[in-house]
């Protein structure tokens, strides 16, 4: 068997550097590796409407940020399918089956759900649709085979229910179903890279995020007011280096080359915190070296958005041609589900002979 990728993406608001670390930059690395024998690639606008009912056209505006996001990375939709989940119907079929294999409790301990009920404010309205997305996420892994979901660590408790359904429905049904594996990345900060904020998360529902799309302007203000070690108020003071969000994307994103171009006085990142750890050392001079180090990651991604941003009706005709491709694939396994499920009864001759024969008798 093949190892097949299946991941995605809410088309809540424009891609963020937390997406880009935590999924983005090694589904392209996948893409290219050629390990893979498919890549799919989702936009979940059907499971952002879970939490967004009242606001479609959110969700609808945000599809070609997303798409135009995902090709200025580096997505290529001749090496993956890029498809949007709400047109592949087959996807809501596989969940109405699911959702018999899993119980109310179950759903209640997910970890991200609780966490995602908490930071919505639902409490007790918390719409059914938004309750059970783990299975509608189990859905769209399962009916691509996926045996690889690359994400960030928030998915992790949605890649173990899926795994605990396919064990159920095998166990059940019958072996049809494969279990998949989270591929977090290698680096630990890149797992769930902080907001500007310093807050646990970057999200779009928070507010604290560096756009892969802002300016090269925006990015720089964004760094120069974000969060560092509130103590170290004179650069003399000695500073901290845990929980400064200013030094934990350094840990994401500098490499020890960038030294000698941005800033020579130092010869790696150990030099440079032990410095800040001492005192004399200003935030102001580290900001401007994650902004310099920002600036180069993005800027090649910024130039290639402008190109594909002048054919906009291109890229809904690759969204549209992935769909198709990506509904046959989920057609096909949803078939199979059917058959294990034993609901197939009009290809089933054996059946109706055998129906026949009984009432004849
Ligand atoms: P929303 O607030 O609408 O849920 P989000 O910013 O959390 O949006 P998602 O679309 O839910 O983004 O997540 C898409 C992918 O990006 C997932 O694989 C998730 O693990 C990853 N991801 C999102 N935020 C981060 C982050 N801050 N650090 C690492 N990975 C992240
Ligand atoms: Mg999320």
């Amino acid at each position: 068997m093949g190892k097949i990728i299946l991941t995605g993406d809410r088309p809540t608001g424009r891609l963020h550097l937390g997406h880009y670390v935590g999924s983005l930059k090694r589904r392209v690395e996948l893409q290219n590796s050629g390990e893979y024998d498919k890549v799919f690639i989702m936009i979940a606008d059907a499971q952002a409407l879970t939490d967004n009912a009242d606001n479609p056209e959110k969700i609808r505006q945000n599809i070609i940020e997303v798409a135009l996001d995902y090709l200025s990375c580096g997505l290529d939709a001749s090496k993956s399918t890029i498809f949007i989940q709400s047109q592949v119907a087959e996807l809501c079929e596989l969940s109405f089956y699911y959702m018999n294999l899993v119980t109310v409790s179950r759903l209640q301990r997910n970890p991200t759900v609780k966490t995602e009920i908490q930071m919505r404010n639902f409490e007790t309205s918390i719409p059914v649709g938004f309750f059970t997305y783990p299975i509608s996420q189990a859905s769209d892994i399962t009916a691509f085979k996926a045996t690889t979901v690359p994400a960030g660590e928030d998915q992790e408790p949605m890649v173990e229910q899926t795994r605990e359904i396919v064990r159920k429905f095998n166990s059940v049904y019958g072996e049809t179903l494969v279990e998949p594996e989270i591929l977090l990345p290698e680096n630990c900060v890149c797992q769930r890279l902080p907001g500007t904020d310093g807050k646990a998360k970057m999200s779009k529902s928070l507010g604290n995020c560096i756009y892969l799309s802002d300016t090269a302007e925006d990015v720089r203000k964004k760094v120069m007011s974000m969060y560092t070690d509130p103590g170290h108020i004179r650069i003399e003071d000695p500073g901290k280096i845990e929980g400064n969000t200013v030094f934990t994307y350094l840990d994401a994103f500098c490499r020890p080359e960038h030294f000698a171009e941005f800033l020579p006085d130092y010869a790696s990142l150990d030099e440079l915190k032990a410095h800040y750890q001492r005192g004399g050392l200003g935030d102001v001079k580290v900001k401007k070296f994650l902004n310099s180090i920002l600036q180069q990651e993005l800027e090649p991604i910024r130039a290639r958005r402008k190109e594909f941003e002048q054919d906009i009706p291109g890229v809904y005709r690759m969204l549209k041609d992935g769909s198709d491709k990506a509904r046959e694939t989920a057609a096909r396994t949803l078939a199979e589900v059917r058959r294990a499920m034993r609901i197939d009864y009009f290809d089933d001759r054996e059946l109706i002979e055998s129906q026949a024969l009984k009432f004849k008798a």
